[in-house]
């Protein structure tokens, strides 16, 4: 695995959990899984390093040193965390608070580059590189040139992709950084729109392709959702699929989970009564305590459709029941109406700008509804921590959300509450039928929670899909 986050150690995303409880799952199922990724100066559980003797020498055409620091959190499982620190010192993953740091190319091209030249050091010749995302694109590159013969002739390569609206674009001149072939800058490789783009060429030379959700994987080759890369990803068709992403039961369990204050389960949910008093009590919302409590938490960005909750809020406020705590950070803008908002309506809106893992368990478990108006969704994460926590996602059907939650329609089934069009006017009609189903159909509630917390979303099965493709992937490289 290459990736640039996992959990626990470095996370902005879902692409953190993924990678860590896939890894995890891979070493239970017997394979040797071995993690690279960078030493951020912001990384957690210092504690669990140690250093390997050996420098480590990058092959960029003017080599780097670098150091090599490596955990072992279970068997068949090492992480290796790559330090530079003129690259990777700096507290934030991508973004410092002047926007996307300008050397991101640079520093995700030495990333990538290592793992090339990792085996080596190791003395241990992987069958398969996972990549996840642009900061990893540019393995299945180097494989499929300049490291097309040698140790690694053999070794395949699978290319997840869990966003495709960040694509890592670059002057033509980090080529000569990465040490690749001037002739690569072209339409069919790594050429787009007069830049580099590492994603377009990850996809380009992987053997073959993965999204995160089965609806992603068909909806990424239209263009309302390739962003520009529908094309080739229509002409990569044939080699990408999509395959959901699970829960880490470790992490995300509300029989176990040790930030709650009390732990249920399906069968016996007064415990989440006491969760739902204890988050109500949090936020300041307990003259709300009989209206339901709807929880949010997420990256602030357009692509997670805040926005359109924002501009119906105050409606919803003034004309119907409902507090609503928010827990994110991101987009200025967004940061500031939501902040505006609390202090508007105090005892009904809540907000916490930042990034808080203990309160995203309580709000997990503690509220009623979860809401996740997305315009696009590669799988999400959260529709499946709140359906396992009983709390009713509130979600569009668009990609992952449209895999994971089943409407309630009323009769006996559903495990959530579904929209299809991005509207002001389909989410408030949704909210509304969802507030009025938790009023006055409070059996219907309590079977919905029951059926949502029943739908296995773990990760065994999804990693049985992930051997296939691999072997796959392998095939296909022989
Ligand atoms: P994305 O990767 O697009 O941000 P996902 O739903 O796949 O969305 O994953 C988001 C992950 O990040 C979840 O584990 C979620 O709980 C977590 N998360 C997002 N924002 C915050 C925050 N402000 N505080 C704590 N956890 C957060």
């Amino acid at each position: 695995m290459v990736t640039s986050e996992a959990t626990p150690y470095a996370k902005t995303g879902g692409l953190a959990d993924m990678v860590a409880a896939l890894s995890r799952q891979l070493a239970e199922n017997g394979h040797e899984v071995k993690v690279l990724l960078p030493l951020y100066g912001s990384l957690s559980r210092l504690e669990d390093l140690t250093a390997l003797p050996a420098p480590f020498r990058v092959n960029l055409p003017d080599a780097l040193w670098c150091r090599l620091w490596q955990a072992k959190p279970a068997d068949n499982l090492t992480l290796y965390f790559l330090q530079y620190d003129r690259f990777f010192g700096r507290p934030e993953l991508y973004t410092g608070p002047y926007g996307a740091h300008g050397d991101n190319p640079e520093r995700f091209c030495l990333l990538s580059r290592a793992a090339i030249d990792l085996p080596n050091y190791l003395h241990w010749i992987p069958d398969v590189f996972h990549l996840h995302d642009w900061m990893t694109a540019l393995v299945p590159v180097y494989l499929e040139t300049v490291a097309r013969s040698g140790p690694l002739e053999h070794t395949a390569s699978l290319l997840t992709l869990h966003n495709l609206a960040h694509q890592g674009f670059a002057p033509r001149s980090i080529l000569n950084f990465a040490g690749l072939p001037e002739d690569l800058f072209r339409p069919d490789a790594l050429e787009s729109c007069g830049s580099v783009n590492f994603l377009k060429g990850g996809i380009y030379f992987a053997n073959k392709l993965t999204t995160v959700s089965p609806t992603y994987a068909e909806e990424i080759r239209r263009p309302e959702f390739g962003h520009g890369l529908h094309p080739i990803l229509s002409f990569r068709g044939g080699d990408l699929i999509g395959i959901l992403n699970g829960i880490d039961r470790h992490i995300w369990d509300p029989q176990s989970d040790p930030a709650i204050l009390k732990n249920y389960s399906a069968d016996d949910l007064s415990g989440k009564q006491e969760c739902r008093m204890d988050l109500l009590h949090r936020c300041d919302f307990l003259s709300r305590e009989n209206e339901p409590l709807f929880g949010i938490i997420s990256r602030l960005d357009r692509q997670k459709g805040l926005d359109i909750l924002l501009e119906i809020l105050p409606s919803l406020l003034g004309d119907l029941p409902g507090s609503y705590v928010f827990l994110g950070s991101g987009e200025r803008a967004l940061e500031e109406r939501l902040q505006e908002l609390a202090n508007g309506y105090p005892g009904r809106v809540f907000c916490r700008i930042g990034y808080d893992e203990d309160l995203a368990h309580k709000i997990e478990a503690g509220a009623d509804f979860f809401l996740m108006p997305s315009r696009f969704e590669p799988c999400g994460l959260n529709q499946l921590y709140s359906m396992a926590y009983g709390t009713l996602p509130i979600v569009r059907a668009t990609g992952g959300l449209r895999d994971t939650v089943d409407n309630y329609d009323g009769l006996g089934g559903g495990t959530g509450f579904v929209f299809n069009d991005l509207s002001p006017a389909a989410l408030r009609r949704t909210i509304g039928w969802a507030i009025d189903t938790f009023l006055n159909r409070p059996d219907a509630i309590l079977a919905l929670r029951r059926r949502a917390m029943g739908r296995d979303f773990s990760w065994p099965a999804s990693a049985r899909a992930y051997e296939h493709c691999y072997r796959w992937a392998l095939e296909k490289k022989l």
